[in-house]
């Protein structure tokens, strides 16, 4: 049996050994938020922000900024059908009803004309998620978030390192999230960031994430409102430096392994894989192969392949609207047919080529059977 190769794994080197001793030893008492602070700042300042919360997860940034913008009960929230549950399940815990769109055959990406037509009354925020580091036609969709009055909002956890015409994911709404999830580009194991450039949010999600306790209240254990505790503990916080620190070279080799796999698959017959804006970056979290529907390369062929060669490829999203909480909404054709041809493939910063080439040759295997 071939060498397992596994689909991601975090690139942790001796400075993210270093800082989180040296938290680990130093950072308590007065001390005790000294590389969250620090990390909080490195962020806002890589994104181009000016405000950055750490969170305990992507998900707890979503929940904590959908409150912010006060998204209840009666309240509809428009994402891509596409997604994990992640993007979902905090607008379920509000009270609020999601309410599923297509994507874009090509970015794979929720479909601007289709996030119109859903607009009503009832509409509160739109969520842009950039998926796989693919980018969301963000001119499109703040152009209708302007004419509408409606706000939107980036989950750019796949997303660290794209670019969308000199602005980075994650920059350019209301506010925009992230993940420090292990299978993510960046990581601290488990972890999340909220940022903006709206102080007004800002100072609401902090005091919501502050068990409701807001900066200015004088009184100890004080709860102005019912918040949530989603911190980031200090010691992950001193993992996130040292990554941040990496960042470059963090997603200059996601990008060096989805352009390997693009020389050699993206010309294949009836394939396509992760696009690139001209005028833009897709920071690569995770290279994709779609096949064309005539070719009647299946999921589940692919699956079959990949693991006969001992090589973890998981499944494209399943769309959300057929999981048994929500309603189908089949009349998303693109959000529920390309799951069914497409595949995840291997993509950790210390792939080797001879991994790659074992990736690819299954692929091509498919094409030819
Ligand atoms: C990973 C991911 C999340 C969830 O992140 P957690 O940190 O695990 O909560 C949310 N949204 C998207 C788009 C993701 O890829």
């Amino acid at each position: 049996m071939n060498a397992r190769i596994p689909y991601t794994r975090p690139s942790i080197t001796e400075r993210e050994m270093r800082y989180a001793a040296a938290a680990v030893a130093n950072e308590w008492g007065d001390r005790c938020y000294d590389s969250i602070h620090r990390f909080e700042a490195m962020f806002g300042q890589h994104l181009g922000v000016s405000h950055a919360i750490a969170t305990s997860s992507c998900t707890g940034a979503l929940h904590l900024g959908l409150a912010g913008l006060s998204v209840g009960a009666g309240d509809e929230v428009i994402l891509a059908d596409t997604n994990w549950i992640a993007s979902v399940a905090p607008i379920v815990h509000l009270g609020a009803t999601p309410v599923f769109v297509d994507i874009l055959p090509d970015t794979w990406c929720v479909d601007p004309i289709r996030v119109e037509r859903e607009i009503t009354t009832k509409t509160k925020a739109i969520v842009a998620v950039h998926l796989y580091g693919n980018l969301c036609d963000m001119d499109a969709l703040r152009a209708i978030g302007e004419r509408h009055g409606i706000p939107v909002i980036e989950d750019a956890a796949e997303a660290i390192g794209s670019v969308w015409k000199g602005r980075r994911a994650g920059s350019m709404g209301a506010f925009g999230t992230f993940s420090f999830h292990g299978t993510k580009t960046l990581t601290t194991g488990e972890g999340g960031m909220l940022v903006t450039n709206d102080a007004a949010i800002y100072e609401r999600v902090l005091a919501l994430s502050n068990h409701g306790r807001t900066r200015g209240q004088p009184k100890q254990f004080w709860p102005d409102m019912v918040g949530f505790k989603y911190k980031m503990s200090n010691v992950q916080a001193a993992i996130g430096c040292a990554q941040l620190e990496r960042v470059e070279e963090l997603v200059a080799r996601k990008r060096e392994v989805l352009y390997a796999y693009r020389q050699r698959l993206g010309r294949l017959p009836g394939v396509a894989m992760n696009p690139e804006p001209p005028d833009g970056v897709n920071g690569a979290w995770m290279p994709t192969v779609v096949f064309a529907q005539h070719t009647g390369v299946a999921r589940e062929r692919l699956q079959a392949a990949f693991a006969a060669d001992n090589i973890d490829a998981r499944v494209f999203f399943w769309p959300l609207s057929g999981l048994p909480m929500f309603t189908p909404a089949r009349s998303n054709t693109n959000a529920w047919s390309i799951p069914s041809r497409a595949i995840n493939l291997p993509s950790f910063h210390d792939i080797c080529a001879q991994d790659i080439d074992r990736v690819c040759r299954v692929i091509e295997g498919c094409v030819d059977a």
